[in-house]
């Protein structure tokens, strides 16, 4: 069921939250140990946030558009009494005495967690495979990646163990999880949904969003996670664009009059023929709905990748700084003989995987006195030109399209070792994160060469996410139609 239709079910006393969970829980314990997409589940909180749905409807109170629906929670998401290890084993064994506002507004409206899902340690990988607890497998097709940094939402939705996720997205780690596996995903607007509580990766460009197998279900749980948190100095203190309103204003009356950029940059060397094709097929779609088509150029995205792997290094550089083993989670060589200085480099060393530690030490160079101006400088202000060409382009149109992603999901192993290659994957999706901008990627079809899902970015200027909404519905729904079913029509056997 899509969680809209559950909800519905749920308010309506057809089935109940307990009864939601359960089905969930006992698909985790029949598919997971294959596809390895949690780290943790809760199943007694789970049961006990359904059993408080159920009471809350027995006594007839008014229950919200999501109460009762399952969701799985990225494991950089605190969660007061319920392990948060980023996917990393200097927190193994840490669990938060508090809950991120994304937490608390999820259960605030009867969303149940179910449990955390694996990533990338620290976010910082395209393929969950620099996770210290071991790689999570592409529903699609168990060999291949299911994205990254945020593999195991995108696996756990794909694989009809959750309704719903919740990722976080610093380069791209919601929306090229959702293109290899035929899921959609969310950016929203930068400070449009507080990252209090979420362990911080790279400060200006991380950004919580939601998951979904369909575009309105996404849109339900964006509207249960944003707006304004004074907890958050970056939160945006604004109304949130009605961003269900939007997705069905897409599906029943279509985009219209409205126009639409492709960016011209994101095509060409690199990108696999089967998802350029879709992608062409795609926009040939926004056009037979009515939208006007022009392609736009972005000319200094070509640099976004290399201004982001200055950017993002150095800020986690100086945000990792806290694991120190005396705050959190593994503490190393605490036996005596170390002085505490001491300590602390044993356990960064054992607990810190080797993608982490580059970020760091190159981080940690491109701020240090004689180099600052001419690489964190000097990024910050192709960071500037990056802004200006989205400025430029949403004087012109209402959205931008291209390739979520370059290519389909690739062998686990392919790219592991070649961190070059391994980063082309946000080649797409990375100019959003240093404009701050809302993204939105949506299938747009198996490529023909392997059978494995594209993915269709949609860009609007910031807090105008309900656009994303609009045409992302549109398109789905003309798709889902000329193919006769949605891309995902059943939970896959595993
Ligand atoms: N893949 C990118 C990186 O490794 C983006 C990660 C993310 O969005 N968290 O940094």
């Amino acid at each position: 069921m899509t969680a809209a239709a559950l909800a519905g079910a749920i308010a309506s006393g057809e089935a109940s939250a307990e009864e939601a969970a359960r089905a969930h829980l006992d698909r985790i314990g029949a598919v997971d140990e294959k596809v390895h997409a949690f780290l943790h589940v809760d199943t007694e909180g789970a049961l006990r946030a359904a059993r408080a749905v159920d009471a809350k409807r027995a006594a007839g109170e008014k229950l919200g558009p999501l109460a009762g629906v399952p969701l799985a929670l990225k494991d950089l998401i605190t969660t007061e009494g319920v392990p948060t290890t980023c996917g990393s084993k200097i927190l193994e064994g840490w669990i938060p005495p508090y809950d991120a506002t994304v937490t608390k507004r999820l259960k605030d409206a009867g969303v149940v967690v179910l449990g955390k899902t694996n990533m990338d340690e620290f976010a910082m990988g395209s393929s969950t495979e620099t996770s210290a607890y071991g790689p999570t497998g592409n529903p699609w097709d168990l060999t291949r990646i299911p994205g990254g940094s945020g593999g195991g939402s995108s696996a756990s939705i794909a694989s009809y163990q959750a309704p719903l996720a919740i990722g976080t997205d610093t380069g791209g780690s919601i929306r090229q999880p959702a293109s290899v596996t035929g899921t959609v995903g969310v950016k929203p607007t930068y400070g449009a949904v507080s990252r209090y509580g979420l362990v911080a990766f790279s400060s200006s460009l991380d950004q919580a969003g939601p998951c979904a197998r369909n575009v309105l279900d996404t849109a339900l749980l964006h509207s249960v996670i944003a707006g304004h948190d004074p907890m958050d100095s970056t939160s945006i203190d604004a109304p949130v664009p009605d961003v269900v309103a939007a997705a069905r204003q897409g599906r029943e009356q279509g985009i219209a009059g409205m126009r639409v950029g492709v960016v011209k940059e994101f095509a060409g060397e690199g990108y696999q023929a089967g998802v350029e094709q879709r992608f062409r097929e795609a926009v040939e779609v926004l056009r037979g709905l009515g939208a006007e088509v022009v392609e736009i150029s972005c000319p200094h995205f070509t640099y976004a990748l290399p201004a982001y792997y200055l950017i993002a290094p150095s800020e986690c550089s100086s945000n990792l700084a806290r694991f120190d083993a005396m705050r959190y989670g593994l503490r190393v060589g605490d036996d005596g003989s170390h002085s505490a200085e001491e300590v602390t480099a044993l356990t960064r060393e054992a607990g810190f995987g080797d993608e982490v530690k580059r970020r760091i030490m190159l981080g940690t160079y491109a701020l240090s006195s004689g180099y600052y101006d001419a690489y964190y400088g000097q990024a910050q202000k192709v960071r500037t030109l990056i802004t200006r060409d989205f400025d430029a382009a949403f004087a012109a149109v209402d959205v931008l399209v291209s390739p979520t992603t370059p290519t389909t999901a690739f062998p686990i192993g392919e790219r592991v070792d070649d961190p070059m290659a391994m980063y082309l994957a946000d080649l797409c999706t990375i100019p959003s994160n240093l404009a701050g901008n809302a993204a939105m990627s949506v299938p747009c079809g198996l490529a023909p060469e392997d059978g494995l899902p594209v993915g269709l970015q949609i860009i609007a200027p910031p807090m105008a996410d309900d656009r994303l909404y609009r045409v992302g519905a549109a398109v789905e729904a003309a798709l889902t139609d000329s193919w006769g079913h949605p891309i995902l029509e059943e939970a896959p056997s595993l």
